[in-house]
């Protein structure tokens, strides 16, 4: 009595650094940051986290974060207040919509920033900024899986939850680095799998520490996804392992896809892929026979030139075995960023209106300019994409630029000419919680927050909305939602934008999503908090949400999914006498995309100081590399130095290295999907030689 309280608190939130959205408790004494504990109860994962996730509080009050604004003062970015800060920002949009138009102004933004940034980034570029011009950096991440699955199945999600992979007779996982990218889950369903004499099948040129011994491995050659997928297909239909009730009652387009496939003999598909004929035979054996089967595809089909014919190629399989819709059975897309899903619904991409909608069709125009109280005329049209928007800033056509959860700098492919093209913007418009390669161009950097810091919602992998909450006030005193409203005010559009917390923003996103693709509008902040994660679609406060998808209907308006006939095509740039070995990039458990978070944590970069090159040792041997020797990587794009490690589970005529650091991008080329747009990153031919050789 009498003594000093001092208050104690556990926040229960989510990890920020995979799609997973493992539980975490923060835990506050006094209202200071002091730790991060376990949350038992937490969806999915039951409180277990990886070696990253176990030491993300770190970042939240990390010595490197930005405290104050930043202006560009005689080529000197120097501190300054918010006000001056602020009003430098809008002048510079408004100084440059003035004299060059509305789409001189762009925006770039983040699939790892909560749902309701998303939206309101969006609604800023739009209402705001007026821009068509806005896009994020999911788009070279994996838009690919997603427009595959729009065009199969009419709808944009994971269909079926990671718990049921234990339920699967045979689980193929095709191009995911899962004990790097997801190894909390989804390795330990795979181990139950393999317990209960159930087969894994994986397709990738490398293989991960999670394949097992017993585990039929492809390792197809980089770029032959979909010739694989059509020879697997072929055969099923010609051992009569064809579902053909379901194909029949329940899609369209199944003779075209097969037509499509028939050349692809299981010695066709060996020539093409190096994949023996025999394993050809025994992966369609185990999918063909096979009652339930799980399809988990990440990165490897995905970033490719091919990207969205090649997944397709693999819902085609699923499809014509009749492996979606029912208990442990389904194709799910593995989204590797925080909010990978929900930071592509919800309008912050240059084609879409929030919860889903076409930019392009006037009644989703007319909804969304409803909703939001302004004509459908005042609503720009479709805008260019990530890359082709940093095309147009070395074109001169985009001069402003405002960036926030992205570092163009190290993740954009052909990353050697970025400084250079940032640098020609008359504006450059930065935010971030650190100071990022990209904010070393800009004009004026605000500090932004983290995922401790505001309230909020992400999605997580499966599509199940989970609340994030504060557990301490920002660092900086604004977070991300206080800055984006004061920037709509100072741009003329602050009637629109009159949000305070997360909540508040969550309210409207849910009375905007009611009758839409994405229907959110029966998950309330409370249910959130109380049932840990509602899965959407959920239209209305008594329904219990949907975990999996089509078990009678696909989404398209008929109800039935679509095969599509996929003609494999080589990638527009191949491998050749002066590059003659593919370059894949991918992750490592220490990091996070551009390491702009991770890189701050001791423990992260004791596991991964630099990006090490993976090579297959006959490979190193013809090419004379010494072990404890750096080599030199040569591509059409640039030429860098890395050390290298021997690795037997890859292939020969394959290289692998880590994509988080600035100097790897310097490799890979801006050779995009035509149909999604997503850049090739895992096709980069290129030389290696000991560091010096001629
Ligand atoms: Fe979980 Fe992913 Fe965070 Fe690791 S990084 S704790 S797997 S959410």
């Amino acid at each position: 009595p009498g003594g000093l309280v001092i208050s104690v608190a556990s926040t229960h939130t989510h990890c920020p650094y995979c799609a997973l959205n493992c539980g975490l408790a923060l835990e506050t004494e006094g209202g200071e940051l002091t730790g991060q504990g376990r949350w038992k109860g937490s969806p999915l994962t039951g409180g277990a986290l990886c070696a990253k996730g176990a030491a993300a509080w770190q970042q939240v009050r990390h010595r490197d974060r930005l405290r104050l604004p930043l202006v560009r003062e005689g080529g000197r970015l120097v501190e300054t207040d918010w006000e001056t800060a602020l009003d430098r920002v809008a002048e510079g949009f408004l100084r440059i919509r003035e004299a060059h138009g509305v789409d001189a102004n762009a925006v770039l933004s983040g699939g790892s920033l909560t749902n309701e940034k998303v939206y309101l980034m969006g609604k800023l570029a739009r209402l705001a900024l007026g821009t068509r011009h806005v896009d994020y950096n999911g788009r070279m991440c994996m838009v690919s899986a997603g427009a595959a699955n729009t065009m199969a199945f009419g709808m944009d999600r994971a269909m079926t939850p990671l718990s049921e992979i234990e339920r699967a007779d045979v689980v193929v996982v095709v191009g995911a680095n899962l004990s790097a990218a997801y190894p909390v889950v989804v390795p330990k369903a795979l181990e139950r799998v393999r317990r209960k004499g159930g087969r894994i099948i994986v397709i990738d040129p490398r293989a991960g520490r999670f394949v097992a011994d017993e585990d039929l491995h492809l390792a197809l050659a980089p770029a032959t996804d979909a010739v694989l997928a059509n020879g697997i297909l072929r055969e099923i239909a010609r051992n009569g392992w064809v579902d053909e009730a379901f194909v029949r009652d329940r899609t369209v387009g199944f003779d075209d896809a097969l037509d499509a496939a028939m050349a692809w003999t299981p010695t066709e598909v060996e020539r093409v892929t190096g994949v023996h004929e025999d394993r050809i035979r025994e992966a369609a054996r185990l999918i063909g026979r096979a009652d339930r089967v799980m399809y988990l595809h990440a990165r490897g089909p995905e970033q490719q030139a091919a990207g969205t014919m090649n997944v397709l190629s693999l819902i085609n399989v699923a499809l014509a075995r009749g492996h979606v819709g029912r208990p442990g059975c389904g194709i799910d897309m593995l989204t590797g960023q925080r909010n990978g899903q929900g930071g592509r619904e919800w309008g912050q991409r240059c084609n879409q209106l929030p919860a889903g909608r076409d930019i392009e069709s006037p009644e989703h125009r007319a909804e969304v300019a409803a909703a939001w109280g302004v004509d459908p005329a005042v609503l720009p049209g479709r805008g260019r994409t990530y890359i082709e928007i940093l095309d147009m800033v070395e074109r001169g056509e985009v001069r402003g630029l405002l960036s926030i959860s992205t570092n163009m700098r190290v993740s954009a492919p052909d990353s050697g000419r970025v400084p250079a093209t940032l640098d020609r913007l008359d504006h450059l418009v930065v935010i971030d919680p650190f100071l990022s390669e990209s904010a070393e161009h800009a004009t004026v950097v605000l500090p932004g927050s983290t995922f401790g810091e505001e309230d909020g919602t992400v999605t997580t992998i499966e599509g199940r909305v989970v609340r994030v909450d504060q557990a301490v006030p920002p660092l900086a005193r604004r977070g991300d939602i206080d800055v984006i409203r004061n920037l709509a005010r100072r741009l003329g559009a602050g009637e629109h934008f009159r949000f305070f917390t997360g909540a508040e923003v969550f309210e409207e996103m849910r009375a905007v999503s009611r009758g839409g693709p994405i229907d959110y509008s029966g998950i309330t902040w409370d249910r959130l908090r109380d049932d840990g994660g509602v899965f959407w679609p959920c239209p209305a406060e008594d329904h219990p949400g949907t975990p999996q998808l089509y078990t009678e209907r696909f989404a398209h308006p008929d109800g039935r999914a679509r095969f599509h006939a996929v003609v494999p095509e080589a990638p527009p740039v191949v491998v050749d006498e002066r590059h003659p070995l593919v370059l894949t990039t991918g992750r490592v458990l220490a990091h996070y995309l551009s390491r702009n978070q991770t890189r701050r944590i001791e423990a992260h970069e004791r596991l991964a100081p630099a990006p090490i090159l993976e090579v297959h040792p006959a490979t190193a041997a013809a090419l004379d590399l010494v072990e404890g020797q750096p080599v030199q990587v040569e591509s059409r794009q640039g030429t860098i130095v890395l050390d290298w490690v021997a690795n037997e589970r890859i292939r020969p005529d394959t290289l692998f290295v880590p994509y988080h650091w600035e100097v790897v991008n310097r490799l890979t080329a801006s050779l995009l999907d035509p149909i999604s747009k997503i850049p090739a990153f895992k096709y980069t031919p290129v030389s290696v030689a000991p560091l010096g050789a001629d």
